[in-house]
C-alpha cells in the first residue's frame, strides 16, 4: 500500500517517469537507476514500485520484497560487471537516509574498505 505523501516522494516520481532517471533495469516490482551524487564508480539505487518509507517497513510488511530488491542488485552487479560489490540500506536520518522511500544502494568499481567509517 502506498503511503499518503507518496505524491510528494521522489523515488515514486522516478519510478512514474515523472523525474528523468538514468535506469539500469525495470521490472514489474524494482526499478534501479543511478545514483545522481555518485560515491563510487558505479553506484545505483535499487527501489521497489511501491512505496514505503525505509527498509524495514518493507520487511515487515513483505519480507519477499526484500529478496527482490537483493536479487536485482545482483543483476545491476552482473550488469555493470561487478565482481565485487556493496549494498546498503541507509535506515534513518541518523544513518544518512535522506529519501524516505525504500532504497537499496549497490555500490562498486573501487577498493571499499570495512568498516565503511
Ligand atoms: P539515502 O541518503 O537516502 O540513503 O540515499 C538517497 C540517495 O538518493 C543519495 O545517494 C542521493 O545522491 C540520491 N538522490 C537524491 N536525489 C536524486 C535524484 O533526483 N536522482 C537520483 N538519481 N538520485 C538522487
Ligand atoms: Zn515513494
Amino acid at each position: 500500500t502506498s503511503a499518503p505523501d507518496s505524491a510528494d516522494c521522489l523515488f515514486c516520481r522516478i519510478v512514474a517517469g515523472e523525474v528523468p532517471a538514468d535506469l539500469v533495469v525495470s521490472t514489474d516490482e524494482v526499478v534501479a537507476f543511478r545514483d545522481i551524487s555518485p560515491v563510487a564508480p558505479i553506484h545505483v539505487l535499487v527501489v521497489p514500485r511501491e512505496h514505503r518509507p525505509d527498509a524495514a517497513a518493507t520487511a515487515a510488511d513483505d519480507p519477499a520484497a526484500i529478496g527482490r530488491l537483493v536479487a536485482a542488485a545482483a543483476e545491476v552487479a552482473s550488469h555493470e560487471g561487478l565482481d565485487d560489490y556493496r549494498m546498503v540500506f541507509n535506515t534513518g536520518p541518523g544513518a544518512g537516509q535522506s529519501v524516505f522511500h525504500t532504497h537499496l544502494h549497490v555500490l562498486g568499481g573501487r577498493d571499499l574498505a570495512w568498516p565503511p567509517g
